[in-house]
């Protein structure tokens, strides 16, 4: 997939992180553009059916993919998935995800090792004592050894109890001026930005890690990031972990990533969806995608803009012709990305009267204003602010979605 330059500013500098496997390059930080990525959740050591969502994971756009290794049976499907999909020419970068036995895994089963472009590390979960610092070295060896880059991955929700008790007894002493939030929130940034220095002092460059600080509560996320940012330069993960089902995760992963992504807070995002039973996976790659494209960081797909209809809308008509474009200009984007390169950041409007829809129409690269009630029954055709045409009869959704295709070839075709 062609990478499209962030619009916005990034303010907040960070050192950019390269994950590399074959012919993919993907850089995570130092300004580029916000990379999304995604995790699977079937059994990794079935092989078959983690191939199969990492590959739809990859095709709906996800630059990175993550997976569970968590026993030596999943640690030994890890090469085997690799293979089946650099077979299929899918060379999208794999990150391991590793808690309590990754030392043992990444060194016991190299293959897996070198089958993974980054560890996610939790150092939560690395082992207690003496056995924390041990695990955690062992982890680092195994990354500088392979070439891989390194998430350290903090999680509110497992939590190095040792370094929380020690801040929290701090505080205790010195009067008790921090909430417990606040000491919480210092206690996971501590994790986080100690984890990386000790990465860093076991000789893992700053152009291999990655941190991210994760917690469920949008406000505390912000709060939690602001602070990190603050501490480190580098490069983040930003995600509202455990972020819940339908519509509550997805506004819940908007409200806290778009905050800060719009301060410049983030260099790539996964939004942790619990899937309805039965959906795809993908979900969660096209709302990282949205997130990005509706702040103009980044596009990936041609948007449709529609109003929300009322009573002048005279029939469902104007929302069928909103769906099935928005799911007409999905099917097609991969395509056109390949063979129509720009393509990916056009507007197309969908407006159910005359009230607003000229005008928005106009704006559009492409729009169609449906009749309202008591209007006359025809749909007039905007591109790029100019009239072109009307559209009239039972297959208005086909005669548009000829125009545009038209439109796409003639505007970004490579023969052009
Ligand atoms: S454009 Fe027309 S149909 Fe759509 S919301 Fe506005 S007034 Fe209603």
């Amino acid at each position: 997939m062609p990478v499209i330059e962030t619009t916005a500013l990034r303010r907040h500098y960070t050192t950019p992180v390269e994950v590399v496997w074959k012919y993919t390059r993907v850089v995570i930080g130092g300004g580029r553009p916000v990379v999304v990525q995604s995790m699977t959740n079937t059994a990794t050591a079935d092989v078959e059916a983690t191939y199969a969502q990492a590959s739809e994971l990859a095709s709906a756009g996800s630059e990175l993919v993550r997976l569970t290794v968590n026993t030596p049976e999943a640690a030994r499907a890890v090469p085997e998935i690799r293979a089946r999909l650099d077979a299929a020419g899918i060379f999208v970068p794999l990150v391991g995800d590793f808690h309590y036995n990754g030392h043992k895994l990444l060194t016991e089963i190299p293959e897996c090792a070198a089958a993974l472009s980054k560890y996610r590390i939790n150092p939560g979960n690395v082992g207690k004592g003496s056995r924390q610092e041990e695990n955690f070295a062992l982890m680092i060896e195994a990354a500088k050894k392979w070439g891989a880059a390194v998430r350290i991955g903090v999680n509110g929700g497992s939590l190095d109890q040792a370094l929380l008790g020690r801040l929290m007894d701090e505080n205790l002493k010195s009067g008790g001026l921090l909430t417990p939030q606040a000491v919480l929130r210092k206690a996971l940034v501590e994790s986080a930005v100690q984890s990386a220095a000790a990465a860093e002092a076991l000789g893992l460059p700053a152009n291999r890690i990655v941190l991210s600080c994760k917690v469920s509560e949008v406000q505390e996320l912000i709060a939690l990031y602001r602070d990190l940012a603050k501490r480190s330069s580098w490069a983040l993960h930003l995600g509202l972990t455990e972020a819940g089902i339908g519509s509550k995760g997805i506004v819940a992963s908007t409200a806290a990533l778009s905050v800060l992504l719009e301060e410049g807070i983030g260099d790539t995002i996964r939004v942790s969806l619990t899937p309805a039973p039965g959906a795809p996976r993908t979900e969660e790659v096209i709302v990282a995608q949205e997130i990005l494209q509706s702040m103009d960081l980044r596009s990936f797909t041609p948007m449709v803009t529609s109003c929300p209809g009322c009573g002048r809308t005279s029939s469902d008509l104007f929302q069928k012709l909103a769906e099935e474009t928005q799911r007409y200009l999905r099917r097609r984007a991969p395509e056109w990305r390949r063979l129509c390169p720009g393509s990916e950041s056009m507007k197309v409007a969908v407006m159910g009267c005359v009230v607003n829809g000229p005008g928005e129409s106009r704006q559009a690269d492409i729009g169609v204003s449906l009749p309202g009630s008591g209007e006359s029954p025809v749909a007039p055709v905007y591109i790029r602010g100019e009239k072109a045409g009307v559209l009239k009869g039972e297959d208005i959704a086909r005669q548009f979605q000829d125009i545009i295709e038209k439109f796409v070839f003639e505007t970004w075709g490579t023969r052009h």
